[in-house]
Formats: structure tokens, C-alpha cells, sequence
């Protein structure tokens, strides 16, 4: 018989996070979650910026700056993005090719948070105990259970279980003094990262009526219109841009200074819009974005012995966990590259572990 959990520490508030967080408090687990930035979501994520015009107008600008969208290849996230969608939670999108683009052959839609990408995220964390703004940077053990350290104070403290919900390079740090293994692993994942360039533009002819396009060369590997993605505000005269720096050009430019990031993916995207037929009369916004984290590729040594039999870690002696889109099987996983899938599948299965026995489990 398994001890019974009463209250779980979350650290991050991603989809990981978030699907964890719920799937426990549906069967009646206390759980607070802790997250470092003032919005939740993590990389679904939805810069809004308010910008001033020539005129003294002050507009507010969103850019979906994080995962662009994101694909539903199992069986039971497609069954929870299609629940979603008939909340009006999520909808398909079809991206529209910028011209002269193949035509995509895996025709499958891609599923998009409404109205904002941390939207799902959100709804997931409604009504429960959520801490933002709070880094935590050491975990402890004692005999009241965990607690939780943030900038030298208690963040929280008398848990059962504490489980970590954040890129594996940032869990590896506070896995450290507990679970060793798991740091390790964790340290060697390889990830790229991402440079991503938000525009808001006066264009000529405001609307082209494609949504993506994919420059043949050059720093850029997608640039998203996303006025133009389904249930997006539009401003007349406008255009928002979300031009993506390649991993290998991010990696190479990783330190550089951001105005220097800008400016050479400003030019960038440009001479993509130019070739594109998108006459841009005048910029008037525009910022860089750098995701030191954007997605995992796998362990750096191959040969290194890897605990690989699951999609999360949990030891139940201890009370401690982690999942994400980077934990255990899931790289090797023929989804890879599908992290928002990975890391929803990573928490459900994390869930069912942990509640395994409990009465009131939730459906898989
Ligand atoms: C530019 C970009 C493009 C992408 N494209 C795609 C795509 O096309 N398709 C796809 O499926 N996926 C894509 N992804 C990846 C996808 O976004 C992630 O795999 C997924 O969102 C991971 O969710 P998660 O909950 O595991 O982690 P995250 O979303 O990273 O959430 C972790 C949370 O933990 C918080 N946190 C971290 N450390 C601490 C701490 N010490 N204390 C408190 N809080 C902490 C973070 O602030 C964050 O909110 C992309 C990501 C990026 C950045």
C-alpha cells in the first residue's frame, strides 16, 4: 500500500507542470505550485508589449514567441486537445505557406492555445495555489518533509513530494544533493537554443495572405506572421512579425548583445519578406528574445548509462519527481522534437505513478 500523498511542492508552471498540478488536485491531492516568472506557461508562451506610434497612440502588441504551435501525435493528448477545443480552449492550424513553398506533406493540423499560447496553461492552474515570481534554488529533506528555498528564505515548506517541471539543465541543479543520477543525466541533455526576433510593421500591402514562411538561407529558419493565425487580434495598417534564428545561428550568437542579435535578424527578415513579395514601409517595434532552453536534442554521451525505462522519475522512498519534455525515454522517443506533446505525456504518466492505487485516478 502506498503512503498516501497530502500535499505536493510543483516547481514550474508549464504544460508540465500545469497537466501535473491538475491531474493531482482532481483526485483530491493538495498541490502549490512555484514558478520564477510572473506569467505562467513557460515556453507556450505570448510576449504582450504596449509600443507608442508617430502618432502618440499607444498600441499593445502580442507575439507568440515560444513554440509556434505544437503537433497531437498520441492518442490521448489528441483526445485532450479535441476536449479543448470544444471548450474554445485550442484550435487547429493549418499554417498558410508563404508562396513559393512546397506544400507540407504531412498535412496534419497543428493544435494552438486560444487566445494566447500560456492560455492552456491557465486554464490547467485555475483555482489552485500558484506562487509566481519565486526562483526556487534548493530543495530540502528533513523530517517535516520537504521545504522549498528561495533566495536564502522558506518558499514552502511541509510537503510529501516535491517535483521538478522545468528544462533538465535547470533541474539538474537542484536534483543535485538528492538525486544524483538523475543530475547527471539531466546535465548532459544537449539543447538548442533560440534567438527570436517580434517585429510590428507598417506594410504596404497589410496582408498577405500566408501565415508561415520557411527562408531557403540565411540566420532565419521560420518566420510567423501571427496577426494572421487564427484567433489573433489584427490591427489595421499592421503587421506582427515572429522571425526564428536557426539553433546553429543561436548557438554561435548566444552571447552577443541583444541589439546586435536585432539588427542582423531585423536585416534577415527583411530580405525573407522582400523575396516574399512583403513591402514593409516602417518598422515600429521590434525586440529579440533568447531562449537559452528551447528544445532538447539528447544526451550528450550516448554511451552513458541512462535510466531509460520511463518518461518522468519518481522515487517514491523520497518523495521527489521530475518531468518535462527532457526526462528519461522521452528523448528517444520517436516524438522527439514534439516537446509540448513529450512533456504533457511525461506529466499525465508522472501523475498515474504517483496516484497509482489512489482512489478517485483519473482516466488515462
Ligand atoms: C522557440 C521555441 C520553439 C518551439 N517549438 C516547438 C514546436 O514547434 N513544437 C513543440 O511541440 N514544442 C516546441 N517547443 C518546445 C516546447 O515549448 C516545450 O517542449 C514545452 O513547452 C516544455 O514544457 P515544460 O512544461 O516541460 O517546460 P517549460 O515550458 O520550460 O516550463 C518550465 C517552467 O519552469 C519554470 N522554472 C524553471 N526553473 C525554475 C525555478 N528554479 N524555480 C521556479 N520556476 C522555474 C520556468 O520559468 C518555466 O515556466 C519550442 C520551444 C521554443 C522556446
Amino acid at each position: 500500500m502506498k503512503p498516501a500523498l497530502r500535499r505536493v511542492a510543483i516547481v514550474g508552471a508549464g504544460i508540465a507542470g500545469a497537466t501535473l498540478a491538475r491531474r493531482l488536485t482532481d483526485v483530491g491531492i493538495g498541490v502549490q505550485v512555484f514558478e520564477k516568472s510572473r506569467g505562467l506557461g513557460g515556453r507556450l508562451a505570448t510576449r504582450r508589449t504596449d509600443w507608442t506610434a508617430p502618432d502618440g497612440r499607444v498600441h499593445r502588441a502580442r507575439f507568440d514567441h515560444g513554440a509556434p504551435a505544437f503537433a497531437a501525435h498520441t492518442p490521448a493528448f489528441r483526445r485532450f486537445m479535441e476536449q479543448a477545443q470544444r471548450a474554445g480552449r485550442v484550435t487547429t492550424w493549418s499554417p498558410r505557406l508563404a508562396p513559393a513553398l512546397p506544400i507540407a506533406q504531412d498535412a496534419a493540423p497543428l493544435w494552438l492555445p486560444m487566445p494566447d499560447m500560456p492560455a492552456l496553461c491557465r486554464h490547467l492552474l485555475q483555482g489552485l495555489d500558484l506562487r509566481t515570481g519565486c526562483t526556487i534554488d534548493a530543495l530540502r529533506r528533513g523530517s517535516g518533509g520537504w521545504s522549498l528555498q528561495s533566495a536564502g528564505a522558506c518558499a514552502g515548506d511541509g510537503f510529501d513530494a516535491v517535483v521538478l517541471a522545468m528544462p533538465a539543465p535547470q533541474a539538474a541543479v537542484l536534483l543535485h544533493p538528492h538525486q544524483l543520477g538523475w543530475a547527471e543525466h539531466a546535465a548532459r541533455v544537449v539543447w538548442q537554443p533560440g534567438w527570436v526576433l517580434m517585429g510590428v510593421a507598417e506594410a504596404a500591402d497589410a496582408a498577405p495572405y500566408w501565415d508561415m514562411g520557411r527562408p531557403s538561407a540565411g540566420p532565419l529558419s521560420c518566420v510567423l506572421r501571427t496577426d494572421a493565425r487564427p484567433g489573433r487580434e489584427r490591427i489595421a495598417g499592421l503587421t506582427h512579425w515572429v522571425a526564428h534564428a536557426t539553433p546553429a545561428w543561436s548557438q554561435q550568437h548566444l552571447e552577443e548583445a541583444p541589439f546586435e542579435v536585432q539588427a542582423a535578424l531585423l536585416n534577415a527578415l527583411q530580405s525573407a519578406l522582400a523575396e516574399w513579395q512583403v513591402h514593409v514601409t516602417a518598422w515600429r517595434h521590434v525586440a529579440v528574445h533568447r531562449w537559452r532552453y528551447a528544445s532538447a536534442l539528447g544526451p550528450a554521451d550516448p554511451a552513458v548509462a541512462l535510466e531509460r525505462d520511463s518518461t518522468h522519475w519518481w522515487h517514491e522512498a523520497t518523495g521527489i519527481g521530475a518531468c518535462g519534455d527532457a526526462v528519461g525515454d522521452a528523448l528517444g522517443d520517436p516524438l522527439a522534437g514534439a516537446g509540448v506533446e513529450l512533456a504533457w505525456c511525461s506529466a499525465t504518466a508522472l501523475a498515474a505513478h504517483m496516484v497509482g492505487g489512489q482512489p478517485g485516478q483519473p482516466a488515462p
